[in-house]
């Protein structure tokens, strides 16, 4: 039997190694990634933290014995935050054990946000002990110690974590599969069993923290021994990581559920998991929103309606959402017949449509529902109102030609861009998601879904990137990430196209030729879920919402109680307007009362006193503003009302 090379390389002792922009180079079989780096320019070769070979990170020091796809990875490109974490909880590892003696290591990987190391140690680790660990570790990563990689039999190896105590390590070493290579990774006098990849050196690691210390069990198990989790993060460099400490301390102060509690909107409770109590205030700010968005909609030639939650399980396989979506729907039984709540609305829609026989002059039919669903989210998951169970969607369903698809797709993108910087978002990005390997459909059908989106986003001119692969199993599809003053993102709006649920569900018009067509479903919403929406405006504004979407709008606040009826008076004139106000009369101090409703966030403080009384003025103080103005009653009643308003009212 004969072998043939491969055709571009003809030498055994060559290899062809080809970068990410497909240039192609030779170099001598055994190149390391550093080699490769030096070649290329002597600040790359500085820059280079890892190398990516045919897809999988290895160090820089690892030979290339084949023609391979390679990448060099910088210590700033984001393939490298998990090498740099994970260098630095080896360093973290030698710190403990440096200064704790008989403390016996475990497993510590990167995670998303960090990462973190588990000992095994009797004595508890205090908030002090971080301190020491630190300035131990900076010490290691000052002396710039290699990452040195050896593989060792598995009877070395068993031999050394026996000597030095290691029994996690002994099991953890048990547990590599036989054949597979057994390697060790030192850095100094110390080192740790370990797949790697690492960095060159200890000094590579940028800037990095401890977080805290947690408890945990081995292998995740309650039933085996009790280990102490320490946390940390690292970054390229002290930059990223000061950012990332603020983004975390930023995110803490404007968590939704803490501001929900204090500003009283919400609630969400055990016998409920999942599901969202809203408390009067937060109600009328659910509803501030939801007025919005249905003048938006009225607006732009929508018609509402309402569906039922409930249907029979046959309903929903003829749908097709009882075999691709039966997992996340909640069912119950009644009548011995088996029913499904709601998961989507898409389904009862098709069934309003399908009343009457439409032409295509009825096109495009543009029906919108404020519609509740329910998901059965895993209980782990849930997050205060942002992850929930009951949810309600801004959905709505255009109906229309083949033709019309173009035109549908561009006017949604310009009415959802003005909603979104209504509600103050400017930085907003599209994710175009293209056929997935799993699909329903024909690919020419699929050609002209993809084509017609291409061509909303190009009319709408907004930054697009695409996600292959990630489109819905009956359609592409755009979505609409917002970021937040904190610069987090949050995908909300969503515009996907769908050939497959009319077919399924037997959707027709009457065409110019007299002929029964399938009309075209555009699924579309703007803010995704209420809820969710709700609770990213909450921490988007720190809770200090615009003054049209604040539960309580004014607060008239008495300095004395012979203010008590011009303090009335004033509220009565500020809810004819359409303000929602509230009058405090209480015989506290002004002070105390400016400083509650501070903290319930209400925009607009008013103060009456005797001497305002008497004068028929206000004194005006905004929501973190310690000045005050003193304003006519008329002038205020009509400050109030125009800064009440919502948008394009
Ligand atoms: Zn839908």
């Amino acid at each position: 039997m004969t072998v043939s090379a491969p055709a571009q390389v003809q030498d055994a002792a060559m290899i062809a190694v080809t970068f990410p922009d497909a240039s192609t180079r030779t170099f001598a079989r055994g190149i390391t990634g550093a080699g490769i780096a030096a070649s290329i320019a002597r600040s790359l070769a500085r820059a280079a933290l890892v190398v990516e070979v045919d897809g999988v990170l290895r160090d820089l020091d690892w030979p290339i014995e084949h023609d391979a796809k390679v990448k060099l990875v910088r210590a700033e490109d984001p393939e490298a935050l998990a090498v740099i974490r994970h260098d630095c909880a080896h360093v973290m590892a030698e710190a403990v054990q440096d200064l704790f003696p008989g403390t016996q290591v475990t497993i510590g990987p990167p995670i998303e946000n960090g990462f973190y190391y588990d000992f095994f140690r009797n004595e508890p680790f205090s908030t002090d002990d971080l301190a020491r660990i630190e300035a131990r570790m900076a010490e290691i990563v000052k002396a710039d110690l290699p990452f040195v990689r050896e593989e060792v039999t598995r009877e070395a190896a068993r031999e050394r974590f026996d000597g030095m105590g290691e029994r996690f390590k002994l099991e953890l070493l048990d547990a590599i599969p036989e054949g597979e290579p057994v390697t060790l990774y030192h850095q100094g006098g110390w080192f740790d069993l370990c797949r790697g990849p690492h960095g060159p050196s200890t000094g590579r690691i940028g800037a990095f923290k401890l977080t805290k210390v947690a408890g945990s069990y081995w292998r995740g198990d309650a039933r085996n021994a009790q280990l102490q989790r320490i946390y940390g993060t690292a970054f390229a460099t002290k930059a990223a990581l000061d950012a990332h400490l603020h983004q975390l301390e930023e995110a803490e102060r404007r968590d939704h559920r803490r501001l929900g509690r204090e500003m009283d909107l919400f609630h969400v409770q055990e016998e409920a998991a999942g599901s969202v109590f809203w408390h009067p205030h937060g109600w009328t700010l659910w509803r501030a929103v939801e007025n919005y968005i249905r003048r938006r909609l009225d607006g732009s030639g929508y018609v509402e309606v309402k569906t039922p939650q409930i249907y029979d399980r046959v309903f929903w396989e003829r749908s097709g959402h009882w075999e691709k979506f039966r997992e996340n729907m909640f069912t119950l039984e009644a009548e011995e017949k088996h029913l499904a709540l709601k998961p989507m609305n898409c389904p009862g829609h098709v069934q309003i449509y399908n009343q009457r026989l439409h032409s295509y002059r009825d096109l495009p039919l543009r029906l919108a529902e404020f519609g509740s669903c329910h998901r059965n989210e895993p209980s782990g998951a849930l997050h205060g109102i942002m992850r929930v169970r009951a949810f309600t969607q801004d959905d709505a369903h255009i109906f229309c030609t083949p033709e019309q698809i173009t035109a549908e797709s561009v006017a949604f993108c310009e009415l959802l861009m003005k909603v979104y910087q209504d509600f103050g978002f400017q930085d907003v990005r599209v994710k175009f998601s293209d056929r997935p390997p799993v699909r329903a459909g024909e690919d020419a059908v699929w050609d002209q879904a993809e084509a017609a989106l291409w061509e909303a986003v190009r009319a709408a001119d907004l930054e697009c990137t695409l996600n292959p692969g990630e489109g819905a199993f009956y359609g592409p599809k755009l979505e609409f990430v917002l970021r937040d003053a904190i610069g987090r993102d949050w995908q909300c709006g969503t515009l996907q196209v769908d050939f497959v649920l009319p077919e399924r569900l037997d959707a027709n018009y009457v065409g110019h030729d007299g002929a029964k067509h399938r009309p075209v479903m555009l699924h579309r919403a703007i803010l995704g879920s209420l809820e969710r929406f709700i609770g990213m405006l909450i921490e988007h504004y720190a809770g200090r919402l615009p003054v049209w979407l604040s539960p309580v709008q004014v607060v008239v606040a008495t300095i004395t109680n012979e203010a008590d009826g011009y303090a009335a008076e004033v509220v009565e004139r500020l809810k004819g307007v359409g303000v929602r106000a509230e009058a405090d009369i209480r015989a506290d101090k002004i002070g105390y009362k400016v400083r509650e409703h501070s903290l319930r966030k209400v925009p607009l403080l008013l103060a009456v006193g005797a001497r305002e009384q008497a004068d028929r003025t206000v004194s005006l103080r905004r929501l973190g503003d310690s000045a005050q103005t003193s304003l006519s009653l008329d002038a205020v009643i009509a400050l109030c009302q125009r800064e009440s308003t919502p948008p394009d009212l």
